[in-house]
């Protein structure tokens, strides 16, 4: 069935699938989405490269023109993972199983600014790619050019191994970030996100600059890192 279930979605356009086995990861994702979210053992990690030519114009940082392409972007890649994640799901549940999509982009804590479910926890448990100083899952293919979604599900898939790796002495995204909202803390699993990401210190620079410029989106973290296939090497 996983090799049914990758074929379909790489064919809706999804360049990176893994399976997370989420048990040992069930109690933070209790207290983050609750019981509806956490009764799922297991979660579909999907993954859709962004396109370098758009994210390598973000350095063009004050221009409209260049944020307007990247919104574009987002939204669209955004939108075809919760097209993949319902279809996904829709195959799960044809199959007599239970599944649950989670959409790319979703806040259900405002105050936290979190999702139901960290999609880059999720990825990092299938074996996508580590999370950065960041707080971007890195990948190996794409470096943090993807956006994710994920379908939650009980289907007994079997599940990738969680992907350790990591950032070094690098600490590009933590300078180029204008607000400073990275720490430059290292990921811990059992430290809470506040360590190393002060969220509310991105969202209200993007509302800054949304009030100047007309379009608020930054998106300088996932620009700089040398693990972007076009930046590699710089
Ligand atoms: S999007 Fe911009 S402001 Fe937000 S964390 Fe990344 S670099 Fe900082
Ligand atoms: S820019 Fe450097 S520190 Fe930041 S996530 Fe990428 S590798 Fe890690």
């Amino acid at each position: 069935m996983i090799e049914e279930l990758r074929n379909y979605v790489k064919d809706l356009g999804v360049d990176l699938f893994g399976v997370a086995d989420l048990t040992a990861a069930h109690n933070f994702i209790l207290a983050q989405g609750g019981e509806h979210i956490a009764r799922f053992p297991r979660a579909i990690s999907m993954g859709m490269r962004l396109l370098d030519p758009v994210v390598d114009e973000l350095y063009r940082h004050e221009e409209p023109s260049a944020l307007y392409s990247y919104r574009g972007l987002y939204d669209s890649v955004n939108a075809n993972l919760d097209r993949a994640a319902l279809l996904i799901a829709k195959r799960i549940q044809e199959a007599g199983f239970k599944a649950y999509p989670i959409p790319a982009s979703q806040t259900v804590n405002p105050r936290k600014l979190e999702g139901a479910i960290s999609h880059k926890l999720a990825a990092n448990l299938a074996g996508l790619g580590w999370i950065g100083r960041s707080c971007l899952l890195i990948t190996p293919e794409y470096g943090p050019r993807v956006r994710l979604a994920t379908a939650l599900t009980d289907a007994p898939l079997e599940t990738g191994e969680q992907l350790t790796g990591g950032c070094e002495d690098c600490r590009e995204c933590v300078d180029i970030c204008p607000p400073k909202a990275f720490t430059g803390a290292p990921f811990n699993p059992s430290e809470p996100r506040d360590v190393r990401f002060r969220a509310h210190l991105c969202r209200d620079y993007t509302q800054r600059r949304a009030n100047l410029l007309g379009e608020g989106i930054c998106g300088l973290c996932v620009y700089v890192c040398p693990h972007g296939p076009t930046r590699k090497g710089n």
